[in-house]
């Protein structure tokens, strides 16, 4: 009998996204979570597309030590329930936002750090 345990593809992400989470705030670098996890950054890409599809990580690139280093951040996802209006929906920022097509999907700007978003939000409580 081997030592070894083969996972799937689910619970590598599940394994991914909680080594992210245990980052918190301070994140991860790319390079550290192939590390820590022993697999090649060809099977992490993917996982990690689907993560930041998913809206539950985020990806930046930051200058550490002169180096360009992609840097991984879990998505704090609130689960208190705002209930919003449906008038004031029209409302929402993101209609008339010019740069929807940018926000999101690893880009700096998404709802999770959007202070036109959070600044509606807020005036909807
Ligand atoms: S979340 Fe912010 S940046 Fe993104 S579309 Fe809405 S208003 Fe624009």
């Amino acid at each position: 009998m081997g030592g070894f345990v083969e996972i799937g593809p689910v619970q590598l992400e599940e394994l991914v996204h909680e080594k992210i989470k245990e980052a918190g705030s301070d994140g991860i670098s790319q390079s550290d979570l192939t590390t820590a996890l022993g697999v090649s950054n060809k099977e992490l890409s993917p996982i990690l597309k689907k993560l930041i599809l998913k809206r539950l990580v985020s990806k930046k690139s930051m200058k550490v030590e002169g180096k360009n280093v992609i840097m991984l951040f879990p998505v704090a996802h609130d689960t208190s329930r705002i209930i919003v209006n449906v008038k004031s929906m029209y409302d929402v920022p993101c209609f008339m936002c010019n740069i929807l097509n940018k926000c999101g999907n690893g880009s700096q700007i998404g709802p999770h750090n959007c202070p036109k978003l959070a600044s509606w939000l807020v005036s909807q409580l």
